[in-house]
């Protein structure tokens, strides 16, 4: 477990207009692309100008960055326009490279923090150096993941330590790219409260139009900054080119954005809140009331069904529960993908419950 130790982002030593703030394009393509868009954004103040110099791509043959190359027009990219400059590292040798041209700050990207041997090989790389690391979560929807990841990092010493959220790939189908399942990023920073935690709405999104809504519900949600996907000519990106800002559009999402606090401070907020929280505490009691009774009745089914031999699954009857609960739902305002989620959790443990006593025979069985 990473046990506090982990330096405040005011102290990492780059700019924080207000919060760790970066941009910058998926992939970096050639020296005129980098600068290009570092000239549209030439006058923000950003924590990072972020590109990927090592792309790790699903399928062989498409752009996979222009690799060590595109180190030395960072580090020109940095010179000429101020910007802190960072990348992805995927490998010993990437950190070693990377440290080598003096890079701001590196991130372990989703598809490398769930492996924890490439982990430990870029924790190993990074003992005894002083730089900024984010751990981006892994694919999957594992906090756990997550978590060692973030650990290994920390116990190779590295202090300016942070977690990004850039969504999970799920099968259910959303509006997003990668599902944001804030629950998940939500539990990190319970665990974690001094962990700097850091939104990628663009992967997250995968699409631009919806970028700066998901920008402003990570700062709603307490985020410390965000990473940011920026082009200066988006359509012809060799990579990622539906999820990328131009410039103009980043610096207007940015004008939009406002940095929320946890208190509201006035009496009257207060007050009003206090209300609001009562009646959702009530309300909770009776649904969580509610949920102890069906499950008392679907283990009194159980019971029904093992007597008659009848199976614990009957695909016609969920069929017909999922559809009318939907439809119920539809009509009261719900969201559709909510409810069924929740339905499909309530199926699951009502199985369970019906296959419990099976389970505590065999447990009988061995004592
Ligand atoms: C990236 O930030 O360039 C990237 C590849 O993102 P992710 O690791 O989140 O897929
Ligand atoms: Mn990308």
């Amino acid at each position: 477990m990473i046990s506090g130790n982990i330096t405040p982002l005011a102290r990492w030593g780059l700019p924080m207009p207000g919060m760790f703030l970066c941009a910058g394009p998926c992939s970096a393509e050639s020296e005129e692309q980098l600068r290009q868009t570092a000239a549209g954004l030439a006058g923000c103040t950003l924590s990072l100008f972020r590109a990927g110099v090592w792309k790790p791509r699903t399928h062989p043959g498409t752009f996979p960055g222009a690799g060590a190359a595109a180190l030395d027009w960072l580090v020109r990219i940095r010179e000429e326009f101020g910007f802190p400059v960072g990348a992805e590292v995927g490998t010993p040798q990437h950190v070693e490279a990377a440290l080598a041209h003096k890079l701001d700050l590196l991130w372990i990207g989703a598809r490398t923090s769930p492996d924890p041997f490439a982990v430990q090989n870029i924790a190993d790389a990074l003992k005894g150096v002083d730089v900024p690391v984010l751990v981006k979560n892994p694919v999957s929807p594992d906090l756990e993941t997550w978590l060692g990841a973030l650990e290994r990092i920390h116990q190779a010493g590295i202090r300016r330590l942070g977690a990004v959220h850039r969504g999970f790939a799920t099968s259910h189908d959303t509006r997003y790219r990668n599902a944001p399942l804030w629950r998940i990023p939500i539990e990190l920073k319970r665990r974690l409260p001094d962990l700097p935690l850091v939104c990628d709405p663009s992967h997250l999104c995968g699409r631009a139009d919806i970028v700066p809504p998901t920008a402003q519900e990570a700062l709603d949600l307490l985020y410390d900054g965000l990473m940011v996907e920026v082009h200066h000519q988006p359509a012809e990106a060799w990579s990622d080119a539906g999820q990328q800002l131009t410039p103009a559009q980043f610096r207007d999402m940015v004008a939009g954005l406002v940095i929320r606090k946890e208190s509201g401070g006035s009496l009257s907020y207060e007050t009003q809140m206090q209300g609001l929280r009562h009646t959702v505490d009530e309300i909770d009691d009776d649904l969580v009331d509610l949920l102890a009774r069906r499950m008392e009745i679907v283990r009194a089914m159980g019971d029904l069904k093992r007597r008659y031999q009848v199976s614990t699954l009957q695909p016609t009857r969920w069929k017909e529960i999922l559809a009318s609960r939907l439809a119920a739902a539809r009509k009261k305002g719900l969201h559709e993908e909510f409810v069924s989620q929740v339905y499909e959790i309530i199926h699951e443990e009502a199985i369970q419950v019906q296959e419990e006593p099976m389970f505590r025979a065999a447990d009988e069985g061995k004592h």
